[in-house]
């Protein structure tokens, strides 16, 4: 499992700079799921997307599992 997490900047809701974006990465054979979270250290708001290898719900030229949904950070940066 791999996860990192970066500073998000601002939250939106107490508007302390203390929000943190992370990612997880799993895999499990053919199974692979990436979830984002953005989280604020003060006030503990949370929001979270999970992009599920699996799932058809999501189109895949307009989101991509390596970019964060909130903050369009990527994986790589
Ligand atoms: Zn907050
Ligand atoms: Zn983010």
């Amino acid at each position: 499992m791999a996860r990192n997490v970066v500073p998000a900047g601002d939250c939106r809701h107490c508007s302390e700079p203390t929000l943190a974006c992370s990612h997880n990465h799993f895999q499990a054979d053919d199974l692979i799921i990436d979830t984002w979270e953005h989280k604020c250290a003060n006030c503990g708001f949370r929001e979270t997307v999970a992009f599920r290898s699996d799932d058809e719900s999501w189109d895949p030229d307009t989101v991509t599992r390596e970019t964060c949904p909130y903050c369009r950070r990527t994986v790589h940066s």
